[in-house]
């Protein structure tokens, strides 16, 4: 309301001097240098008013463009980032692809419109793996670690270049780091346990077990079982420096965590003090795990005995119910063969025949011809039908397929951690070794 009236006076008042300036038309002259300028005083009044107008519209439009450099910056500026990110994408296709100079360009690319962005950073680390130049790469991601936003990720490529070198302790050292800056992020604890089982600390691996997430992984049985292991390669330990109570007790802890885990089973079986309680813990575990290596476990419990004292503790231990009744068979007719007892070896071998019988209960009956009635032709027909029966289990590397009798947490061949499982070899893959084993077994026998 006030502005109006402010603007109807101001009208007013021009109005007013216009028909003032009409009424007295004066003149103007301006000199300069030898131009002159004549004029009247109502022209000059207009073109200074034109003037202010012009000054002031220009004061104008400089202060609206002061106030938002983005209005014209910015448009620059996104065209730009747009260029930039295109060239990222451009650049992780590349990689995707497999194509190292796609992706060297396109980080350059990247680079030269995003100016040091940690996606950049990446790309160009990405970029420098690909053309296999570690030193480039780690320079890269050296730089990504110094900053807050992109350390984790930094870390995470310093990692995996460490192992690729083989610098495990160093990879250590980061990934303890990366653990440090955001604890119970599950691929640092993966990382940072599955180096300490590479180097052995089985300490350590045991101290992270207890950060590894919940839910899921608890639910099944590889975390349970896997604590088994590290508990059973920690007893190791202790019985190595002749602490054997402290075995014990962590041979107590895997058996527990896993009572299907046959080294922890049989191990607590060694270390268990000789009483009544080892004798329900002897019917337990081979109720659950009926296994070769329980069965020598249990024979080795008695040291000195003779073959027909095992023939008859072995009759009370694995002939009573309980446990697999093949198993049972297998146990009792080795024992019976090393008894020399041949009635009762052929009564167990007779058993394992009238069912599935595998390699080595032929094996046993060749064995049984040859010493109870030194019959060669028939032990070698025994012999021969072993071939054509199914493999017996043996320990066998889930990663490189190596056989083994005994268990060891790493694979020999492949140093694969717990990848050794008791199960039959498939039948193609065995067939060289399976010749040999025949060949050594005809010679030995006849
Ligand atoms: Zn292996």
């Amino acid at each position: 309301m006030l502005r109006s009236i402010y603007l109807f006076v101001l009208i007013a008042l021009l109005a007013l001097a216009g028909v003032w300036l009409a009424d007295n038309p004066g003149s103007v002259e301006l000199r300069w240098s030898s131009y002159v300028i004549e004029t009247s005083v109502i022209v000059l009044v207009a073109a200074l008013a034109i003037t202010a107008l012009m000054i002031a519209i220009l004061i104008n439009i400089y202060r609206w463009m002061r106030a938002s450099p983005g209005r014209l910056g910015g448009a620059f500026a996104s065209r730009k980032r747009g260029r930039g990110l295109d060239a990222i994408s451009n650049g992780m296709v590349a990689i995707a692809a497999g194509d190292a100079e796609g992706a060297r360009r396109a980080a350059i690319e990247a680079e030269r419109h995003l100016k040091g962005a940690p996606m950049t950073l990446l790309l160009a680390a990405q970029a420098a793996e690909l053309y296999q130049d570690d030193r480039a790469a780690k320079v890269y991601y050296d730089r990504m670690a110094e900053n807050p936003e992109t350390e984790l990720m930094g870390l995470r490529g310093l990692i995996a270049l460490a192992k690729s070198a083989n610098d495990l302790q160093g990879a250590i050292t980061l990934a303890t780091r990366a653990d440090a800056f955001k604890p119970g992020t599950e691929w640092v604890l993966k990382e940072l346990l599955d180096l300490q089982l590479k180097t052995r600390d089985y300490a350590a691996a045991a101290a992270i077990l207890p950060k590894m997430p919940r839910g899921k992984a608890a639910k099944n049985s590889a975390l349970p079982h896997l604590r088994a292991v590290i508990d059973y390669q920690r007893a190791l330990t202790k019985l190595d420096t002749e602490d054997t109570l402290g075995a014990l007790t962590l041979v107590q802890s895997a058996h527990k965590s896993d009572p299907d885990f046959i080294p922890a089973a049989t191990l607590l079986l060694k270390l268990s003090p000789a009483d009544r309680k080892r004798d329900k813990l002897v019917s337990a575990i081979w109720a659950r795990t009926p296994h070769p290596d329980v069965v020598s476990m249990v024979k080795n419990l008695v040291p000195l005995e003779s073959e027909s004292d095992w023939l008859i503790r072995a009759k009370t231990i694995f002939g009573s119910a309980g446990g697999d009744y093949r198993y049972s068979n297998f146990a009792l007719a080795r024992a019976a063969l090393d008894a020399r007892e041949w009635g009762d070896a052929r009564k167990y071998l007779t058993n394992l025949a009238s069912g599935e019988p595998t390699a080595i209960v032929y094996r046993m009956l060749a064995e049984l011809e040859e010493k109870a009635n030194a019959d060669a032709a028939a032990a070698r027909n025994w012999i021969i039908k072993s071939t054509e029966a199914p493999q017996d289990p043996l320990w066998i590397c889930n990663g490189c397929g190596r056989q083994e009798v005994k268990w060891t947490a790493h694979c020999p061949s492949c140093d694969r951690f717990d990848s050794l499982h008791w199960r039959n070899a498939d039948r193609g893959e065995v067939d060289g070794i399976l010749e040999a084993e025949v060949v050594q077994e005809i010679s030995a026998v006849s």
